[in-house]
């Protein structure tokens, strides 16, 4: 499921409430940044690791599209988008304010192993169908996060767009869309149920490893 996926771009800062609540700015233009392959990790029920001596590791639950085939402008969503899914984009949250301060990429932050989580793959229903429904993380049975599509501040053609020019954009390339507000840190052994419009596709229990 994960081994067919070739670029992981990640959009920063879609939702107005989360920019607010890491004291950031509201971009005036997509934000965004990668992560290698090896961050990827499914969410079918198993235990995942990771770091558990770099400070705290946030969860951001956000809408992951996954792309049909080579960007073509003026091509309708549903043939650029062939699935879905709901996906965790873990961050070191303290190694990423220190790298803030200097200014340096994010790539130590947010391009750790099992960094990409993702849960079962849907179909892309369209922008409309997709916009109707509500996604969820809860964690150890307390809903923590909820968001909508609708709330983005760059919608997923602009996204695509944006990517496409600066990036490239291809079969087997996944968009991690941005996380809404309510993000947090996770604690050893915490359970992660991954939901969309109120329907599990999602779990694990997180692990943080101490190494040193
Ligand atoms: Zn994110």
């Amino acid at each position: 499921m994960v081994s067919d996926i070739k670029n992981i771009y990640c959009i920063g800062r879609n939702y107005r409430l989360h920019a607010q609540e890491l004291n950031n700015a509201i971009p005036t233009s997509p934000f965004l940044f990668s992560k290698p392959t090896h961050a990827l990790a499914g969410a079918k029920g198993q235990t995942i690791l990771l770091p558990g001596d770099r400070g705290s590791v946030n969860y951001e639950t956000e809408l992951v599209i996954h792309l049909a085939r080579t960007y073509e402008p003026g091509l309708p969503l549903e043939e650029l988008i062939d699935r879905m899914t709901i996906g965790l984009d873990l961050t070191l949250r303290d190694v990423q304010d220190e790298l803030k301060k200097k200014a340096y990429p994010w790539l130590l932050a947010k391009g750790f192993p099992n960094s990409a989580v993702l849960s079962s793959w849907l179909p892309f229903e369209g922008l409309q169908e997709v916009s109707a429904y509500d996604f969820t993380l809860e964690k150890n049975g307390q809903e923590v996060q909820r968001g909508n599509i609708k709330d983005m501040i760059f919608d997923l053609p602009t996204i695509l767009e944006f990517s496409a020019k600066h990036f490239g954009l291809g079969q087997g390339d996944i968009i991690f869309t941005g996380t809404p507000a309510g993000v947090g840190a996770l604690a050893n052994e915490d359970h992660l149920v991954l939901k969309w419009n109120e329907v599990q596709i999602g779990e694990c229990k997180v692990v943080l490893v101490k190494n040193e």
